[in-house]
């Protein structure tokens, strides 16, 4: 464990700490005593645990009854100090999949990064790194969804179709490798599904290979990446073996 990932830890609990104490503290008699912040207990510290609280967390939503906890003005509050997310999410940026909403969590709970296609760049992989490292989060999720705008454009510039202008076609380009590792299926939207699954599994991969930083913390520091597709139409995020 690095220096930094101990002392952002340390951080944490100090302020953990802080928090229950505050919460603990008995109310002046006669006085209204204005809502306690909620104890920061109970924050997953290993990967394992932590897509626990995320499946359970969808679960609530595709059922539909979230608790929309850590959404509260006193939580927020709480949060004013230092942030003490449990997970980095790398989704693609498409309006549909916000991850907080999907995995019924609220604020400080998830170190979010989005880019279409989940595509990753500098600024992408920097951001996962400071969740890894700084933010300590113990599990990274690279999370890819049905019907991708950006991996349908890659199949259709593989196809020879379509035309994309400016940056775009850059971050298109960069999703058609997945496309082209994946096994020809003559139903599009079978095709297009698998290309999804693939395009995450490659991120997570290209990930590792790229990052010293979060490869050492998955090496070396128990930090796990689970990839997993959202269901536009269900809710669900299955994860993928
Ligand atoms: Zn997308």
């Amino acid at each position: 464990m690095t220096r930094r990932r101990l002392f952002g830890l340390g951080a944490a609990a100090i302020a953990g700490l802080a928090l229950t104490s505050l919460a603990a503290a008995s109310p002046v008699a006669g006085q209204t005593p204005s809502p306690a912040p909620t104890p920061r207990t109970g924050r997953p510290t290993d990967a394992a645990a932590a897509w626990r609280l995320l499946s359970e967390g969808n679960a609530r939503f595709v059922r539909g009854n979230p608790r929309y906890s850590h959404q509260d003005e006193a939580w927020r509050d709480s949060l004013a100090a230092g942030q003490n997310p449990f997970a980095t999410v790398l989704g693609c940026a498409d309006s549909r999949v916000p991850p907080e909403i999907l995995f019924d969590r609220g604020f400080g709970d998830l170190f979010t990064v989005r880019s279409a296609g989940e595509v990753l760049d500098d600024a992408v992989v920097g951001s996962i790194e400071y969740g890894v490292e700084h933010a300590g989060t113990p599990l990274v999720v690279i999370l890819g969804h049905a019907r991708c705008g950006a991996v349908a454009a890659a199949i259709d510039t593989v196809d020879g179709e379509g035309h994309l202008e400016g940056d775009i076609s850059s971050l298109v380009r960069d999703v058609e490798a997945a496309v082209r590792a994946t096994p020809p299926d003559a139903d599009a939207d079978a095709f297009l599904a698998a290309c999804v699954r693939t395009q995450a599994r490659r991120v997570a991969a290209m990930l590792l290979e790229r990052s010293e930083i979060v490869r050492d913390a998955v090496q070396h520091h128990g930090v796990r990446i689970v990839t997993a597709v959202y269901e536009l139409t269900t809710g669900r995020v299955e994860r993928l073996p």
